[in-house]
């Protein structure tokens, strides 16, 4: 385990944001972390955990503690004829679990693969891509209780998992420390090629492996998202907002063109790219930040000195701009801290 006193978080936030954090730790092994926290806890006013920061905008100096877990272990713990249960550290990089995964001969994470973060974050998250969510193959997760320092085990449905969204962004939120999680995998593919941008990737192509879907993602991705390791930026800034039948009734006379998906309640999800880039942001700059020129729904640290302010202005811009032509309420998909 590594503590560090009054560092620069820059390489801890994918924005690149240069905030300080009065002490941050690193650890690998369960034990270590539960033993630190304990043997701290009359000193702990201010926690916050820190995967790959990869969905976080740091605003100012965090005057607290910032636990890291980096630890990288998976196991297979149970296995039936369907599925294979397969448990991972919360620090474990994502991207390398998924294709740890695939090698394992354990499918269904593969679409989402490239996304930046950490298995305990997907979770926290519930993230998603190309029509598939985490919450899909989680089977459980197991959290410290960062009050009485028990570890606990929460079942998926426990998890109430939604959109972007769970228990760990809610209820529990600041509440627990992720440790592990368990995800339940198919041991037959069954691929979900349905997303136009993949079925157009393999034109026509029937005969593909788990391992093709993963290739087509990254490749996907590698073309139409800024890598973070490039340029500052936290994927996605915005939800894609959800509006009922009556104020679709009224956009849809308005923009002819407007793009939306259909929800199985009745409701629609409408695309916030759509509305950004139809306001003309694509490349507009606002101090060190600016709206990515190919990407309307991704904020850039254009300068790589922007501050949390300078995106969180810009953001505020956009938002404004949105609501008085589309009557819509963008609500950022990234956390600000
Ligand atoms: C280029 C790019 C593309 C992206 N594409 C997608 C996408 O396609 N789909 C998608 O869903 N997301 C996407 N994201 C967003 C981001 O990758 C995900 O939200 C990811 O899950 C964040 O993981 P992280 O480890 O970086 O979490 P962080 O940003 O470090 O933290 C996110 C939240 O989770 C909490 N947290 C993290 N770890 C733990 C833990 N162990 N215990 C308790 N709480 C914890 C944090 O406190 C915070 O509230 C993208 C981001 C980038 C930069």
């Amino acid at each position: 385990m590594q503590i560090f006193k009054n560092c620069s978080i820059k390489k801890y936030n994918t924005f690149g944001i240069d905030v300080k954090a009065s002490v941050l730790v690193e650890y690998d092994h369960d034990d270590e972390i539960i033993d630190f926290l304990k043997s701290n806890q009359d000193k702990i006013l201010k926690l916050l955990v820190v995967g790959g920061g990869s969905n976080l905008l740091f605003q100012n100096d965090f005057d607290g503690l910032i636990i890291h877990p980096v630890g990288q272990r998976m196991e297979v713990i149970k296995e039936d004829e369907n599925f294979i249960f397969i448990k991972a550290s919360a620090g474990y990089v994502w991207d390398k679990f998924v294709e740890d995964t695939l090698n394992s001969k354990a499918y269904g994470l593969e679409n989402l693969s490239l996304i930046p973060g950490t298995v305990g974050a997907s979770v926290v998250q519930n993230i998603g891509a190309y029509g598939v969510e985490a919450k899909d193959f989680v089977d459980e997760v197991e959290c410290l209780d960062l009050n009485s320092y028990e570890i606990k085990t929460i079942k998926k449905f426990d998890c109430k998992f939604a959109y972007r969204n769970s228990i760990f962004k809610n209820q529990l939120k600041d509440k627990v420390l992720v440790l592990n999680v368990i995800y339940k995998l198919f041991k037959q593919p069954k691929l979900n090629c349905e997303y136009t941008d993949i079925q157009k990737y393999f034109n026509g192509k029937t005969d593909v492996s788990a391992k093709d879907v993963r290739e087509a993602v990254i490749n996907i991705r590698n073309f139409k998202l800024p890598d973070p390791e490039q340029i500052g930026n936290a994927g996605s800034f915005f939800k894609n907002p959800i509006i009922n039948q009556e104020k679709f009734d009224i956009l849809i006379k308005k923009y002819e063109d407007l793009r939306f998906y259909n929800l199985p309640n009745g409701n629609y999800k409408l695309a916030a790219a759509w509305m950004i880039d139809k306001l003309g942001f694509k490349g507009f700059k606002h101090k060190g930040a600016a709206v990515h020129k190919n990407q309307a729904l991704v904020i850039i640290n254009e300068t790589g000195e922007a501050t949390g302010s300078d995106i969180c202005e810009l953001a505020e811009i956009i938002k404004e701009k949105v609501f008085q032509n589309f009557y819509v309420l963008l609500e950022p998909e990234v956390i600000y801290v």
